[in-house]
């Protein structure tokens, strides 16, 4: 008899493991090289190291204000102005949080009521769903079909009811790459505008794009008050440890945003936030070029591996994913398939059914992440060649 003292709470009760970090774990135990989770295996930035080390050291040790030390929340509002002409008001609009992980659950949670429908564009990052169901929310999904994940407005249209409150935006978008064009986001925009809805944008790779610009939603007519935009500097910095994630959203929100936040997790680290201003004040254009570059060389070496070992792919658009295709390899499930991709090619892959609703959808995908070294993603593709060998 199990004690009625281990019972569970009936909100988890849907939840699973994050396969993401599942796949890490698989991966660790029989020695293949992680393309799982993307987390970069090489250093961040000299500079914020440095910085980080100095905060500590200075004793900038204990709690910063709740919603983002003062540094931190000046540099983005630089940020904001030099990249997107976007002007914040840095004591009203920001608050800085332990990273966009915890900045999409807060948002939520603040501005989401029970019954509400969010719709969560597929395939989506594995958290949107489970932050809805958080807030007792409906997740409503939006598909996008391969190969080119274009966004259907007339789907999105049919999709609103009366009790859709918000839509949830990821571009460049994890797992496919996909970058939404300006017509798809002013699609996205004409339905907020037109039925009252809120947007959540996770920019968390407004960075890494590798043809055009970054475009924010809330830089559209009408969209800056209607927007909730959330980034952070795990991916840019390449420091997903560190736990920095950034929301700008309008001053009645961000009251909203900020007492959540304060409840869950009082603040972000406080060293690694002024590290993160230093990063963001003082790594100029070079930095962001050179990286790119870096990142189109990783994208070609996976691509073409992935070509090679029989895979169906094409190269992002954005972010550090590939959503491969594996049917001409195996008549597996993706499961299936991604463990014993580990097993017997030493690759770690993450399932595609973790990216969609209905497993079948994401049964003959895997994703790949290509934040690695040169040296580790063309160690990756000898093994997979020589597995599909
Ligand atoms: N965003 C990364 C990924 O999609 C890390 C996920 C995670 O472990 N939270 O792989």
């Amino acid at each position: 008899m199990p004690l009625y003292a281990h019972r569970t709470a009936s909100r988890t009760h849907g939840f699973t493991e994050s396969v993401i970090r599942e796949m890490t774990r698989v991966a660790r135990e029989h020695g293949a090289v992680n393309l799982a989770q993307g987390f970069p295996d090489f250093p961040a930035p000299d500079l914020l190291k440095d910085a980080a080390c100095r905060a500590i050291r200075d004793d900038d040790n204990q709690y910063a204000i709740t919603w983002g030390s003062p540094a931190m929340r000046e540099a983005i509002v630089r940020k904001y102005r030099s990249w997107y002409d976007m002007e914040i008001d840095g004591d009203r609009e920001i608050t800085v949080t332990c990273g966009a992980t915890e900045a999409m659950a807060a948002v939520m949670l603040a501005l989401v009521d029970p019954g509400d429908e969010v719709i969560v564009l597929e395939p989506f990052y594995e958290n949107y769903g489970p932050d809805a169901v958080l807030c007792a929310a409906v997740p409503v999904f939006l598909p996008l079909e391969p190969p080119d994940f274009r966004l259907d407005s007339d789907h999105l249209r049919s999709l609103v009811t009366r009790r859709t409150r918000a839509i949830v935006v990821n571009t460049p978008n994890n797992p496919t790459g996909r970058v939404l064009d300006a017509s798809e986001l002013e699609a996205i925009a004409e339905v907020c505008r037109a039925h009252d809805l809120l947007a959540i944008t996770d920019e968390i790779y407004e960075h890494i794009v590798f043809e055009g610009a970054h475009i924010p939603l809330a830089t559209l007519d009408g969209m800056r008050e209607r927007t909730v935009v959330v980034s952070g500097a795990s991916k840019t910095f390449s420091v997903t440890g560190w736990r920095i994630g950034t929301i700008i959203a309008p001053p009645r929100l961000t009251e909203a945003i900020r007492k959540v936040h304060d409840f869950l997790t009082v603040g972000a680290p406080a060293p690694f936030q002024a590290a993160c201003a230093a990063g963001m004040d003082q790594l100029g254009p070079d930095y962001y070029t050179t990286m790119l570059t870096e990142y189109r060389e990783r994208r070609e070496i996976l691509v073409g591996a992935l070509g090679d070992a029989g895979f169906r792919c094409s190269a992002p658009q954005g972010a550090y994913y590939i959503l491969a295709d594996f049917s001409a390899l195996s008549t597996e499930d993706d499961r299936t398939f991604a463990k014993r991709l580990t097993r017997e090619a030493g690759v770690a892959s993450v399932p595609g059914s973790s990216f969609y609703r209905l497993p079948d959808h994401g049964r003959g995908l895997v994703r790949f992440a290509f934040c690695k070294r040169a040296e580790t993603l063309r160690e990756a593709g000898e093994r997979l060649r020589r597995f599909a060998g």
